[in-house]
């Protein structure tokens, strides 16, 4: 009887592990198409510094419109993609889009775009962002591209060429989520940089929480030191953004200062150029 009970725990057990792989592979293959039917879009967050409350810029963050299974995430969906090599049209198509939206917006409001490991390592990808900038008419400087540390780890000697020829086509680098995962102070020394962007995790509370105060002014000190401005991500309270002003970081990031939304919510900000449409 206990091995029927066995083997019917490790049954039940084989069909969900079954009913999992199944899922996945239907999203890896929805996500094959996701571009062509027109499923991804992508919202804004500004980008606002602090001591001006004026905003610089914005992110583009990537969503994906499901037919079925409606809006998914991009930390679920990005790693799969990365897995399957998707990514590379799904990136090209973020980078064109935001480019091109950018593109329309007045001078000098930025827009900073995530790249993952997979478009760093990718030959071609410089050659791209090139084409990408030329074909938007947007100048390098407004573009950033947001970097992980972890992106970096793979073939270091590769990714610092990357970046090298990046800075040479004149795009502002960014290190995204420093703090978590495989940080290591000498990136900030061995990599061009423009910016590090402080993980949203450290600023939670920040200004009740000794220990995150300790790491944030010592991110802060960091920029100062290396030349580097920093932006403080996931800023959520009134609270958080006085302590950041104290503090004298740079640029805030957050549901305080705004959500990310469909670019037609800034208009007020992004109008007064030339409107996106005359340009494409
Ligand atoms: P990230 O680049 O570090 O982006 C910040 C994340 O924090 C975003 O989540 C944003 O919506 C969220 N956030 C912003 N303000 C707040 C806040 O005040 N509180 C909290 N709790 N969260 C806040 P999202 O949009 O779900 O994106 C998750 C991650 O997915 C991004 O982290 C980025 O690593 C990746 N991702 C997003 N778009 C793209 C893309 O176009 N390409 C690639 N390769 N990765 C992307
Ligand atoms: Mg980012
Ligand atoms: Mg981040
Ligand atoms: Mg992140």
């Amino acid at each position: 009887r206990a091995k029927n009970e066995g083997r019917g725990t490790c049954r039940r057990y084989d069909a969900s592990m079954g009913a999992q792989i199944r899922d996945r592979r239907q999203l890896e293959h929805d996500l094959r198409h996701a571009v062509a039917r027109g499923e991804l879009e992508l919202v804004y967050q500004p980008q606002t510094q602090i001591e001006s409350g004026t905003i610089t810029g914005f992110e583009a963050l990537l969503r994906w419109r499901h037919p079925e299974r409606g809006s998914i995430s991009p930390a679920v969906f990005v790693p799969i993609a990365e897995e399957t090599g998707a990514i590379l049209e799904i990136g090209a198509w973020v980078l064109r889009e935001a480019c091109r939206a950018a593109a329309g917006w007045p001078n000098p409001l930025a827009i900073a775009v995530n790249v993952s490991a997979v478009q760093l390592h990718n030959p071609l990808f410089v050659q791209f962002v090139h084409g990408t900038l030329y074909e938007s008419g947007l100048k390098a400087e407004r573009l950033e591209l947001e970097i992980t540390e972890t992106a970096l780890i793979r073939d270091p000697a590769r990714a610092l060429l990357t970046l090298r020829q990046l800075k040479a086509l004149g795009v502002r680098i960014a290190m995204d989520d420093f703090g978590t995962g495989y940080s290591s102070l000498s990136n900030l020394r061995s990599f061009p940089f423009d910016r590090i962007k402080i993980d949203g995790s450290f600023i939670k509370a920040v200004h009740s929480n000794p220990q995150g105060a300790a790491i944030v002014r010592s991110v802060l000190g960091l920029g100062r030191g290396l030349g580097l401005a920093v932006v403080a991500e996931g800023v959520e309270t009134a609270e958080e953004l006085s302590f950041l002003a104290d503090e004298q970081c740079h640029i805030a990031q957050g549901y305080l200062l705004g959500r990310p939304a469909p670019i037609a919510r800034f208009a007020a900000h992004t109008h007064g150029a030339a409107p996106a449409a005359a340009v494409a």
